[in-house]
């Protein structure tokens, strides 16, 4: 797990996943530091911790992103000369795929004396994250969106940083964790770790390929298509479309064994237009056409294929052809 970032195996506190690990940072970091700041696109799992302490008096700042999603660094270099900050900017996004400067962010943070949080979650399957070289202080990972075992994940804490625990009442993992650890699912994320060390390259190509066909493929039936998020510097296996005029919580209505989502897929069943969207300069309007394919390292050529000929078939049968 260590190996897949970079970093040292006692700087990894296994837990249970991403949202905790981005709590973990959040939380506890807030006592060490005079403000937030988080970029509008971060994950909830970020920027929910956030708005709790907000609430409970902590200054917070929310980084602006451009069109494509990249956060403001402006904005950041103005703000991390005025106090002490804990900055926390994802790796990748997980509905537009963009992927931020994390070396150019570790910079800035280090010349300011800022801690550094990523959230590398969506990142490690197809990038090579290197904590060292990045200047990340503290970075979330998550066992299920590795290919690996839900129900596991790790802060990855740099050089002995304190943080003050969620939980107490043990001492395991430096007192970072009380709690004891599940052994069986450290040793699956281990195992996914090594998969995409070895993996991730060669993925990274083959996804892309994939995500290409499957817009080509939209596109070609549906002229009025926009792609969503940077046409470069953008996850492979992310691709977030908007459909003008369509509904496509309705239109996935049709499509019930597809795994599509509109926003983001943990916010599914919420009828909110995604934050990340809107932060991009989408139209509430245009935000309820999107649709987010995620593609992985299972997916193949006939899936791709599949899904845009029933989408644009879907679409057809409603008069509405794109
Ligand atoms: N961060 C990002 C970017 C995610 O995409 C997700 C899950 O989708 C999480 C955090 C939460 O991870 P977990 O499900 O391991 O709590």
């Amino acid at each position: 797990v260590a190996d897949v970032v970079g970093a040292r195996p006692s700087e990894v506190v296994f837990n249970s996943g991403a949202t905790e690990a981005n709590n973990l940072a959040l939380f506890g970091t807030a006592t060490q530091v005079d403000r937030l700041i988080v970029s509008a696109i971060e994950h909830p799992s970020v920027l929910e911790p956030a708005a709790v302490l907000r609430e409970a008096g902590a200054a917070v700042d929310i980084l602006p992103t451009d069109a494509a999603g990249r956060a403001d660094l402006g904005v950041l270099d103005r703000i991390l000369a005025q106090a002490p900050a804990l900055v926390s900017i994802m790796a990748a996004n997980n509905e537009i795929g963009t992927l931020q400067p994390l070396a150019e962010i570790g910079r800035l943070c280090r010349s300011h004396g800022a801690v550094f949080h990523t959230d590398a979650v969506q990142a490690l399957t197809t990038q090579a994250v290197d904590v060292v070289e990045a200047g990340v202080d503290l970075l979330s990972l998550s066992g299920h969106k590795l290919h690996g075992p839900a129900g596991i994940g790790a802060l990855v804490v740099r050089g002995g940083r304190s943080l003050r625990p969620l939980t107490h009442g043990g001492g395991q993992q430096g007192g970072r964790r009380p709690g004891t650890v599940a052994v069986a699912l450290c040793v699956g994320l281990g195992a996914a770790c090594r998969l995409a060390l070895a993996r991730r390259l060669q993925d990274a190509v083959t996804v892309a390929a994939l995500r290409d066909r499957l817009f080509d493929a939209l596109g070609d039936g549906l002229p009025s298509l926009r792609r969503n998020g940077p046409q470069t510097g953008v996850l492979p296996g992310c691709l977030n479309v908007t459909l003008p005029g369509v509904d496509a919580a309705d239109l996935l209505l049709d499509l019930p064994d597809l795994a599509v989502s509109t926003g983001s897929a943990c916010s599914t069943a919420a009828d909110t237009s995604s934050h990340v969207l809107s932060a991009i300069g989408l139209s509430a309007a245009d935000a309820h056409s999107s649709l987010r394919f995620g593609l992985g390292r299972g997916t193949t050529a006939r899936d791709v294929d599949d899904a845009a000929a029933r989408i644009i078939a879907a679409l057809r049968d409603r008069g509405r052809p794109g």
